[in-house]
């Protein structure tokens, strides 16, 4: 039996929390691959998946959970500058 989807909090187009209670303004959540790993969110190379800063969920564009990253998310907070421009492709 398949689980049953989970879906993240969005508003205006873009992850407003996360399950956890992560939210844009807290860990935040950056682009990523399908493995979880950060990328710069460029046409051709990203699928419009983000990763949660918190608890490494990884969302789609359609704020549907599809895995969970096994990159170390909460260790590159310093380097967060992006929020997740879901629905946004550059
Ligand atoms: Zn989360």
């Amino acid at each position: 039996m398949a689980m049953p989807k989970q879906y993240v909090k969005s508003h205006a187009g873009e992850i407003s929390e996360c399950i956890c209670g992560n939210d844009p303004d807290y860990y935040g959540f950056v682009p990523c691959d399908r493995q979880g790993n950060q990328i710069e969110p460029v046409a051709g190379e990203w699928d419009g998946l983000c990763v949660c800063q918190l608890c490494s969920r990884i969302i789609d564009d359609s704020f549907a959970v599809v895995g969970i990253s096994a990159w170390p998310a909460k260790a590159s907070r310093i380097n967060n500058s992006y929020y997740c421009p879901l629905g946004t492709m550059v």
